[in-house]
């Protein structure tokens, strides 16, 4: 049973609400965690106001603060083992990944914001008034609500609370209801580091607990990451006291496969691109337009390229692909699936739930379509699974009107070895971050987000301290009072 912490203090929802988190893998009951009530999100945002205040933490140095940020990455690190180990057991996702790219992601995130503590900045701004210093102030935007998804639980927390926390902010931090455990252990292990009390707070719960930090007068900002449909709800709930928002939305990803690409390398990068994860990347590369001369070629090798990879629990190192999130992930997964045949897209490869040894588990076989078209949902909606639609193109010139014809602008990739193609396509793209004959990587030194319906704002590098952090200027008259 894992517990709320609010206020430097563990223990559990006032109402005595709790709620299971399962294995993926066999679909076993794994932990059972506290479920925060509206009376526990109060207790939360009071807890977080007053901490602000706190001199503890206010008239913290930079220094200081940078030094307990960096204290979290050491820690992270020291329980990498166990830490990887509780992310696979409660999102599914394959050991290497977790011990490869989950858990050496939070703690660098840590580290690269611990660095910008001290880097803080205003500016003295000449302005055109006789007499008159103008300087700038960047300030703590105050209480941020944090609130993750299920696809990297663990990453996702740490891209949010190490520059909220760098800029001086307080937080609390809400897990999806899916995988909360790795946050749980790193909120343990922030407590360690020696945060004041109140600074971090952690409440479990679902999509009410969300919604109630949302609505909540007493919290400044949302920083939200999840699916397009709730961060509609997010702006309609901030409206209130006109909070600030960032939104990490959804994403269909377009890659252009250019007739001079290297197409066993494009082969390479685009299973990785689509697959890694099972596919539950909110930038995975969800829509293949390939110059129609290579189309049958890429996809029949796509398609022995994903069926090829072994599927098997995230505990067994054999393992290239685990399972999906949930039950319920898996059936909305399959009913894009079972849609795009209804549409008359052709299936290469995959398309059903994983059978044998696996069926209690929530699996799902590596799917390949070919003859997509682009009015078909399979080209157009988020499946956010293991699903790669093959479109064909006959014109260089229409791709970027094809490709940029989506709700979505978070990321598109580029394959082709001529220059001048690549970087013409990654201008006309519209979308947060371009990958040219490589799969999506997010990095805390450079941008991270989208543009239209993916999102508001940008996480990573300075534009995290920008989106945690209000400007003010301050004027003073020079010439006597
Ligand atoms: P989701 O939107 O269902 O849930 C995300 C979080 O919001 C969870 O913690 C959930 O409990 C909470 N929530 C749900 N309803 C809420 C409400 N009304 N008010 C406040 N909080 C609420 O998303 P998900 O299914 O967990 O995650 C998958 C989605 O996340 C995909 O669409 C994916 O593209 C997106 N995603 C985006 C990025 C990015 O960087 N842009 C990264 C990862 C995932």
């Amino acid at each position: 049973m894992t517990d709320l912490f609010i206020g430097g203090e563990w223990g559990p929802a006032e109402a005595g609400a709790t709620f299971t988190t399962l294995n993926p893998a066999d679909g076993s009951v794994f932990e059972e965690c506290a479920e925060a009530g509206a009376p526990d999100v109060d207790r939360a945002v009071a807890a977080a106001r007053s901490a602000l205040a706190d001199p503890a933490w206010a008239g913290m140095t930079a220094a200081a603060r940078a030094r307990m940020l960096w204290r979290v990455a050491d820690l992270v690190e020291e329980h990498a083992d166990e830490l990887a180990e509780l992310e696979t057991r409660d999102n599914g996702q394959p050991l290497a990944v977790a011990g490869g790219v989950t858990v050496p992601g939070a703690a660098e995130h840590f580290r690269y914001f611990a660095g910008w503590c001290t880097k803080i900045e205003g500016s003295v701004v000449p302005v055109s008034f006789p007499d008159t210093l103008h300087y700038t102030r960047r300030e703590p935007v105050g209480v941020c609500a944090l609130i993750t998804p299920w696809n990297f639980p663990l990453m996702l927390a740490a891209w949010k609370l190490a520059p909220a926390l760098a800029c001086g902010n307080t937080v609390i931090i809400k897990p999806a209801e899916q995988t909360p455990l790795s946050t749980v252990m790193l909120v343990e292990l922030m407590e360690r580091a020696g945060f004041p009390p109140g600074v971090v707070n952690l409440l479990t719960g679902g999509p009410a607990t969300g919604a109630a930090l949302a609505e909540h007068s007493g919290v400044d900002k949302v920083s939200f990451t999840g699916s397009t449909e709730v961060g509609r709800k997010l702006v309609h709930a901030s409206a209130g006291n006109l909070k600030r928002l960032t939104l990490e939305l959804g994403g269909k990803t377009p890659s252009i496969i250019a007739a001079d690409a290297d197409i066993d390398a494009a082969v390479a990068g685009n299973v990785q691109g689509a697959l890694f994860n099972s596919g539950q990347v909110c930038a995975a590369y969800a829509r293949f337009y390939v110059d129609r001369r290579r189309a049958d070629e890429f996809t029949e090798k796509m398609a022995a390229a994903a069926a090829a990879l072994v599927l098997g629990p995230g505990l067994d190192p054999a393992s290239q692909l685990g399972p999906l999130v949930s039950e319920e992930h898996l059936a909305k997964v399959d009913s894009h699936v079972r849609g795009a045949r209804a549409e008359g897209a052709e299936l290469v490869t995959g398309g059903r739930r994983a059978g044998g040894r696996l069926a209690e588990g929530f699996f799902y076989e590596p799917t390949v379509f070919a003859g997509v078209t682009d009015e078909m949902a399979i080209a157009r909606e988020e499946v956010f699974g293991p699903v790669i639609p093959v479109l064909a193109y006959d014109d260089p010139d229409e791709i970027v009107e094809r490709a940029n014809d989506s709700a979505y602008g978070l990321a598109a990739s580029v394959w082709t070895r001529d220059l001048s193609t690549a970087h013409r396509l990654a201008a006309k793209v519209r979308a947060g971050a371009v990958f040219i004959n490589m799969i999506h990587v997010p990095d805390a030194a450079t941008t991270w987000g989208g543009f239209k319906a993916s999102g508001w704002g940008r996480e990573m590098g300075p534009y995290a301290i920008d989106a945690y952090t209000e400007v003010k200027g301050v004027w003073t008259h020079l010439g006597g009072a």
